[in-house]
C-alpha cells in the first residue's frame, strides 16, 4: 500500500481538453447523428475562451494534385487501426473551430459521415511582434471550408470519445473552392444552417427520453434543459433531468432539480425518490433517510424499489453515525464486485457497472481533529485518549480510477520505464476525472483546493477561486501529486490483482512515517478505513504509512522527496546516521544469503556448517542494529528459513523457539510480516502434539488477521472465535484448514 505520485507533469491543456470533452460529449463509441454531433460541439464552443489563443495563418493551396482513388471515407476508419499514410481524408468543415489543446471541429465527408477532428500543433500563445498569426474567429477555417488531410490517425481523444487526429499542420491542405480536382464530388447536405424547426416542450421531453433510454445522458440533459428553458416550472422535465444527473453521478445538480420539482409538486413520488438518492450520493445520510422514510410511509411501503432504497439510506445513516460496519458483508460485496470480464477488444471490464465502488457511508470519529503540526503543516491529532484498534475514519474517494479504467487516453509517455505504466495512466486519468467533476459540479472546488499543493497560492486567492468556482487545472494536478493514494489490496484474497489511484479528501491530512505509525489503513473497494494500532494519548499526532520501511532507504527517499516530505521517523533517522561501512556490510550479508546460502538450503541434506553460517549472518545483521533491536526486521525471512532448516533436520523444538523469538522481536513493528511466522508456529506445535500451544497461537493468528479490520475482538465472550473465523477465512483461506487441524487434535 503506498501513496501515489504523479511522476511527470501531465500536460495541463491535455487534461483540460479531455475533461471538457467528457463534460459535453456522451461517452459512447457508437456513431451519433449529425444533429447530436452539432449540438455537442456547440456546447463545447460555449465553454471555450475564444479570445485566448491565436493560430498560424495558412494559405490556400491552388495547384493541388491528388489521386482521388486514395481518398478514405470516415466510415472506413477504425479506432486505433493505422490509416496507410498515402491515403487522405477529404472533408468539409461543418462547425466552428474551437481551441483547447488541439483545434477541434466537426467535419463531414462526401458520404455524409460526421466526426470530430483535432488539429494539433497549429497554435501557440501570441508572442510580441508576431504577425503570421490569426485569432480563432468566424473567419478561421469557416464552415464550408474543404480540407484534405494526410497522415491522419483515428484515436480515442479521451475515454471512449473517438477523434480524427492530425499532428502536423503541413499535412492539412485547405482546398480552394475554385479547385477543379473535386468537381465531381457531390456533398450530401447543404452547409447552410437549417432552419431550426420550432420544437415545443413535449418534443424536448420526448427526445430527452430517447437519449436517456440509449444511455446518452449528456444529450438527454441538453434536451431537458432546452425544454426547461421554455417552461421553467415543468415538473416532469425537472424530475427527468434529475435522474439523468444521478446517472452521471452529479448529485448536486440532481438534488437541485429534484428539490425544485418537489416545491412545484410536493406529492411527486419520482422527484422525492430522486431527492433521496441525490442526498445519499451527497453523503447527507440523515436527510436522505428522513426524505425516503416519509415517502415510504406515504406510499404505504407498496413500492419495492423505494422500500429498498429507504432501507439502504437507513444503513448508510447508521454506519455514518456509529462507525459500525458489517465487514463480512462488505468483503463479500467487494470480492463480488471486483470481478472482471473481457470485452470484445480484450480489455478488462467490470461485470458490475461501477466495479468495486461500494455504496457505504463515510465515518469520522469525533475524537480527532485537523490541526497545525510543527514542521509539517496540517495533520490529524487526538482530542483525547483513544484506545487501540479504534476506528477513526472511513472515507469514500472524491474520485478513484482503477487500472483497467485508465485506457484510451491520448496522453501517454513511455519514455520513463522506471515507473509501471499502470500508475501513470491512473494518475493522468484521475486528473481528467477530477477536472471533469469540478466543471460539472463546482461545489467540489472547495474540497480540492483546501489540500496541500506546494504552490505559492495565498488563502485569499484560493477563496476567490472557490467563490468564483473557477476550475484551475494547475491546482488540481498539484493536489493530486501530493495527496492521491495508490490502491492496494494485499491483505485480501482477490481473484484479480487490482491497482489504481484516487483522491480521498480527509485522509489526505494524515502525515507519514515509514515506521512506528500509530494508525493502520486498508482499502475495501473504494472505501479507505483507518484504525489505531495502539493506544493514543490526548494531543498525539495520528500517523499513517504511505510507503513502508520494507522499501529500501533509497527508494523511500526518492519517493518522499518527490512529495516534499522530510521524514523524521526512527527508520529514516537510523538509516541517515548509519555509516557507509555498516550499510555496505548489511547489503553484503543479505546478498550472500540470497545468492549462496538460501539456494543451498534447498538441497535435501543441509550441513551443520551452513546452518552455522546462516546463524552467524542473522546474529551479525541484528548486531549491526543493536541500538534498535526491532529495526533489524530484515532478518525475519532469514529466521524463518533457519527455523525451516532445523525442522527439516528433525530439530523441531529448536525451530519452534527460533520462530517464537522472531515473533516477540518484531510483532509490534511488522505485524503483517509476522503472520507467516505465526502460521509456522501453529504447524510446528501441531507436529509436536502441543495442542494447547497450537490453540493459543491460532487465537493469536485470528487476532492478527481480524483485529486490524474489525477492531478489538471481545475475547471474553465465547462467540468471538466464531465471528473472527468467518472473517479470517475470507482473507486467508488456509485458516479454515488450520482451524480443522487444531480442533481435530483435541
Ligand atoms: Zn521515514
Amino acid at each position: 500500500m503506498e501513496r501515489q505520485t504523479v511522476h511527470r507533469a501531465i500536460g495541463e491543456l491535455e487534461t483540460l481538453q479531455s475533461a471538457i470533452l467528457r463534460l459535453k460529449v456522451d461517452n459512447f463509441s457508437q456513431r451519433k447523428s449529425k444533429d447530436q454531433f452539432i449540438r455537442e460541439h456547440k456546447n463545447l464552443d460555449n465553454l471555450c475562451d475564444k479570445n485566448k489563443y491565436v493560430v498560424h495563418n495558412i494559405k490556400k493551396q491552388k495547384n493541388l494534385t491528388l489521386n482521388i482513388q486514395l481518398r478514405i471515407s470516415i466510415s472506413n476508419l477504425r479506432v486505433n487501426i493505422n490509416v496507410p499514410n498515402r491515403r487522405f481524408l477529404l472533408c468539409r468543415v461543418i462547425s466552428r473551430f474551437i481551441k483547447i489543446d488541439a483545434l477541434l471541429a466537426l467535419v463531414e465527408d462526401p458520404e455524409g459521415n460526421v466526426e470530430r477532428l483535432a488539429l494539433y500543433n497549429w497554435t501557440k500563445i501570441p508572442e510580441e511582434g508576431q504577425s503570421n498569426t490569426k485569432s480563432i474567429d468566424e473567419s478561421f477555417l469557416p464552415i464550408g471550408t474543404l480540407l484534405v488531410i494526410k497522415n491522419i490517425s483515428y484515436k480515442f481523444a479521451t475515454g471512449n470519445i473517438p477523434i480524427i487526429r492530425s499532428d502536423n499542420p503541413d499535412d492539412v491542405i485547405i482546398v480552394d473552392h475554385n479547385n477543379t480536382l473535386f468537381n465531381d464530388i457531390k456533398w450530401s447536405t447543404s452547409t447552410n444552417e437549417k432552419d431550426i424547426e420550432i420544437k415545443n416542450v413535449d418534443d424536448f421531453r420526448r427526445r430527452g427520453n430517447d437519449y436517456f433510454a440509449s444511455n446518452h445522458y449528456i444529450s438527454a440533459i441538453d434536451e431537458y434543459t432546452e425544454g426547461i428553458e421554455l417552461e421553467s416550472r415543468n415538473v416532469t422535465l425537472l424530475s427527468n433531468r434529475a435522474e439523468a444527473y444521478l446517472r452521471l453521478g452529479q448529485f448536486y445538480n440532481a438534488l437541485e432539480d429534484a428539490k425544485f420539482a418537489l416545491t412545484l409538486d410536493p406529492n411527486n413520488i419520482k422527484a422525492a425518490y430522486r431527492k433521496g438518492k441525490a442526498l445519499c450520493g451527497l453523503k447527507y445520510y440523515k436527510e436522505a433517510s428522513n426524505t425516503l422514510q416519509i415517502l415510504n410511509k406515504r406510499i404505504k411501503g407498496n413500492n419495492t424499489l423505494i422500500k429498498q432504497i429507504t432501507e439502504h439510506a437507513e444503513m448508510l445513516f447508521y454506519e455514518n453515525k456509529n462507525g459500525k460496519y458489517d465487514y463480512l458483508r462488505i468483503i463479500d460485496e467487494f470480492y463480488e464486485r471486483a470481478k472482471v470480464k473481457k470485452d470484445s477488444k480484450g480489455n478488462d471490464v467490470w461485470i458490475y457497472e461501477d466495479g468495486p465502488r461500494l455504496d457505504h457511508a463515510d465515518f469520522l470519529n469525533e475524537n480527532i481533529k485537523i490541526d497545525l503540526i510543527e514542521g509539517k503543516g496540517r495533520g490529524w491529532i487526538a482530542k483525547c485518549d483513544i484506545p487501540e484498534l479504534t476506528l477513526l475514519m472511513v472515507s469514500k474517494p472524491l474520485k478513484l480510477v482503477f487500472s483497467n479504467e485508465a485506457h484510451g487516453t491520448m496522453i501517454s509517455d513511455e519514455s520513463n520505464d522506471e515507473i509501471p505504466t499502470g500508475a501513470y495512466s491512473c494518475s493522468e486519468e484521475l486528473a481528467i476525472c477530477i477536472a471533469h467533476k469540478l466543471f460539472a459540479e463546482p461545489h467540489y472546488c472547495r474540497e480540492v483546493y483546501q489540500l496541500y499543493t506546494g504552490l505559492n497560492i495565498s488563502i485569499n486567492e484560493k477563496i476567490e477561486k472557490i467563490n468564483k468556482r473557477l476550475v484551475n487545472i494547475v491546482i488540481i494536478l498539484h493536489a493530486i501529486k501530493y495527496n492521491s493514494f495508490g490502491l492496494g489490496y494485499e491483505e485480501f484474497n482477490l481473484e484479480t490483482e487490482l491497482t489504481g489511484a484516487g483522491l480521498w479528501i480527509l485522509p489526505s491530512f494524515f502525515n507519514h512515517a515509514c515506521i512506528d505509525e500509530n494508525v493502520n489503513h486498508f482499502f475495501l473497494g473504494d472505501l479507505m478505513f483507518f484504525r489505531t494500532n495502539r493506544p493514543i494519548s490526548k494531543g498525539e499526532e495520528l500517523i499513517v504509512n504511505y510507503r513502508d520501511a520494507s522499501f529500501s532507504y533509497k527508494e523511500r527517499s526518492r519517493y518522499l522527496k518527490a512529495v516534499s516530505i522530510d521524514c523524521q521517523c526512527r527508520m529514516c533517522k537510523l538509516e541517515r546516521s548509519e555509516s557507509q561501512e555498516i550499510k555496505l556490510r548489511m547489503a553484503k550479508l543479505l546478498t550472500t544469503y540470497n545468492e549462496s546460502i538460501e539456494p543451498k538450503l534447498k538441497s535435501r541434506k543441509v550441513y551443520p556448517s551452513l546452518i552455522k553460517q546462516l546463524e552467524d549472518t542473522i546474529a551479525e545483521l541484528r548486531n549491526l542494529r543493536k541500538e534498535h533491536p526491532d529495526l533489524g526486521f530484515n532478518t525475519i525471512v532469514l529466521s524463518k528459513t533457519l527455523a525451516h532448516t532445523y525442522r527439516k533436520n528433525g530439530n523441531k523444538e529448536k525451530a519452534l523457539s527460533i520462530l517464537k523469538e522472531t515473533y516477540d522481536l518484531y510483532k509490534a513493528v511488522r505485524p503483517k510480516d509476522i503472520r507467516h511466522i505465526i502460521l509456522n508456529i501453529i504447524y510446528l506445535s501441531l507436529e509436536l502434539k502441543l495442542v494447547e500451544e497450537a490453540k493459543k497461537w491460532f487465537d493469536i493468528l485470528l487476532k492478527n488477521i481480524v483485529e486490524p479490520i474489525m477492531g478489538k475482538l471481545k475475547d471474553d465472550k465465547p462467540e468471538w472465535r466464531k465471528e473472527a473465523l468467518l472473517l479470517a477465512e475470507k482473507i486467508l483461506p488456509e485458516v479454515a484448514e488450520i482451524s480443522n487441524n487444531v480442533r481435530s487434535e483435541q
